[in-house]
């Protein structure tokens, strides 16, 4: 299992297929499998030259592009880790994962070069590395793979300070195999990697269609014209969302659902999916086969799918449509109670997950690592339920839940409650301290364009909406009015950033 395995065997079948299409603006770069394992051989010797070694550490920090995959795919041809890093991070934050990963190089694009601070580590542009190779002799493949390191992935930050979670070759290799084995990868569906590749959600993609052999499509910002001019012109098959990107396509004054038939299959998770966007989704795409994945940085990619079957209108009856779907192939997944035992079916406790998928643990933090995998399980600090055929519901974060007067809020049911009122665009709820009930539910909403702003009126009647959906303890006792929601790099609410907001 090493994660260059696919790119031999594309040479083998296929080598003038298409591997990359780079997008920038008008301009377009094509890369074939057999230009990029000799491009991938070509900078591995680059690297190598440079000093960098087997086991070693390479930060890579760029928008996504063919340079990017190529760089990624060099470091694992010399059978060292890459470590791609967060675009939108500020200087100490990525001098911070610079210094914590002990990365012995930092690739970066030049668009970046200043964003890191120039006492960082060793640092090479990807077009140096690019100019660089043309001269390089090819290296022969290591064929590192197994248990050895092959990424340090940060995690997103959305509760806290991101950990540098360790991802070995064979766990991205078994979450691609989990995913491919439900979605029946093919290598004919071209894919549009708009997650950006220091997720797993966009990294996940992109190991999961080299090993079958498919292309990529990269572009390096999700801007909205030119993802739908894409999907268009290249007649894109497979995308990979989460909820916030599907609502700027679909918001976006140039979507029309004529544009963008040749999506056959849209896979979207990452964060919860409010139900009114998902029936707006399932109408704009109504041949299309959704796909609702759950999964974390720390298992590599998705152990959770809800396929197509149940997204259609015909299985609305069954409630299946707003769960994650079942354990995926080889992972193990289990609802457990404070006392980390298993519960009942239908027992709302925190999600467990076992599998080849799972993390090596978090980078040079051996005691987040034991509490994280205590027991030989991956305690995912998500809460959740599962009914009796084993069909996963998300109903918060352990971090996010709020208890007001001793009684559990779950955000995701009350922001849809929210949403469901037709001058929402977004909300976000959060708990505050308060002294009478412990934490009260506050919540920060997005108005939609035109909505008559007198916030007064509008609050109340928010909180009379809510009150007539939901139980007196989960109606929001504060609400905000904000144009936009802090989002991290991956489209993601922050909520810690909603709660130092909401309390200065
Ligand atoms: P951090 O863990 O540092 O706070 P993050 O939230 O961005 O950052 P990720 O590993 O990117 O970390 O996200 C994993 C989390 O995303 C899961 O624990 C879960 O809460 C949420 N998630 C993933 N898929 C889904 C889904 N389909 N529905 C609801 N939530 C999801």
């Amino acid at each position: 299992m090493y994660l260059t395995q696919g790119l031999h065997r594309s040479l083998q079948r296929h080598p003038g297929k298409a591997a990359l299409a780079h997008l920038a603006g008008t301009a377009e770069r094509n890369t074939t499998f057999e230009e990029l394992l000799d491009a991938v051989a070509r900078r591995a010797g680059v690297l190598s030259l440079r000093g960098v070694r087997r086991g070693e550490r390479v930060a890579i920090l760029s928008p996504n592009s063919d340079q990017m995959v190529q760089a990624i795919f060099a470091c694992w041809w010399l059978g060292a880790a890459a470590c791609p890093l967060n675009t939108r991070w500020s200087a100490p934050e990525l001098a911070h994962a610079l210094e914590d990963s002990g990365s012995s190089l930092l690739l970066v694009d030049a668009s970046l070069w200043h964003a890191v601070p120039l006492a960082a580590t060793a640092r090479l542009t990807l077009d140096q590395l690019a100019q660089e190779a043309q001269a390089q002799a090819p290296l022969p493949d290591t064929r590192t793979g197994g248990d050895a390191l092959a990424a340090i992935l940060y995690t997103g930050g959305t509760t806290g300070r991101s950990k540098g979670v360790m991802l070995s070759h064979a766990n991205l290799w078994s979450a691609s195999m989990t995913r491919g084995a439900e979605l029946n990868n093919s290598p004919d569906a071209v894919s549009l990697l708009v997650a950006p590749l220091f997720h797993v959600a966009g990294l996940g993609r992109l190991v999961g269609q080299t090993l079958v052999g498919g292309g990529c499509v990269t572009m390096a910002q999700f801007r909205t014209p030119a993802v739908l001019a894409a999907i268009e012109e290249h007649r894109i098959a497979d995308i990979v969302v989460v909820p916030s990107m599907l609502q700027s396509l679909l918001d976006d004054p140039g979507f029309a659902p004529a544009r963008v038939q040749s999506l056959t299959r849209i896979a979207f998770g990452a964060a919860p999916m409010p139900p009114d966007l998902l029936d707006r989704a399932l109408a704009a795409w109504p041949e299309a086969e959704f796909f609702q994945a759950y999964g974390l940085t720390e298992t590599a990619g998705a152990v959770c799918i809800n396929l197509p079957a149940n997204h259609r209108p015909e299985a609305r009856a069954t409630g299946r449509l707003n769960s994650v779907g079942r354990a995926g192939l080889g992972a193990e997944i289990i609802v457990v109670g404070p006392d980390s035992r298993e519960l009942p079916r239908g027992e709302v406790g925190e999600i467990l997950v076992r599998g080849p998928m799972v993390m090596q643990g978090y980078w040079g933090q051996p005691e987040a690592s034991a509490a994280a995998l205590e027991g030989g399980w991956l305690h995912t600090g998500d809460l959740g339920h599962m009914d009796a055929d084993g069909y996963l519901f998300i109903v918060d974060r352990l971090k996010d839940m709020i208890i007001s007067g001793g009684e559990n809020v779950y955000c995701a049911e009350v922001e849809a409650a929210l949403r469901s009122h037709a001058a929402v665009e977004q909300a976000a709820v959060i708990g505050i301290p308060d002294a009478q009930w412990g934490e009260a539910v506050h919540a920060v909403v997005v108005l939609r364009a035109g909505v008559d702003g007198d916030c007064g009126r509008m609050t109340d009647e928010l909180r009379a909406w809510c009150r007539e959906r939901l139980a007196g303890y989960k109606c929001p006792r504060a609400i905000t009015f904000a144009p936009e929601l802090p989002l991290s790099a991956a489209g993601k609410v922050l909520k810690n950033v909603l709660r130092e907001r909401v309390a200065a």
